[in-house]
């Protein structure tokens, strides 16, 4: 992707569009109900949880990892 194509993109789709996409999928309750890598469940009602656990959305794929999993799943968060 040459630098002109980037900044279009960033113009027309936004630089925040992958973190807005994730606050839609907690208002509208997408969100799966446990960590996609070790399946603890998540209690989204739960404030704490919800700030420190991480949702990963990719090709409408959504992903949701808990904080010791943020760590080991660093590589598959950068892909995004
Ligand atoms: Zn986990």
């Amino acid at each position: 992707m040459n630098r002109a194509t980037r900044r279009h993109l960033e113009k027309t789709m936004g630089k925040e569009t992958a973190d807005n996409l994730a606050e839609k999928i907690f208002q509208f309750n997408k969100l799966p109900d446990h960590c996609t890598a070790c399946q603890r469940s998540f209690n989204k009602k739960d404030k704490e949880m919800v700030q420190e656990w991480k949702v990963v959305v990719k090709q409408e794929i959504v992903r949701l990892f808990c904080p010791q999993c943020i760590k080991k799943t660093q590589e598959v968060i950068n892909e995004r």
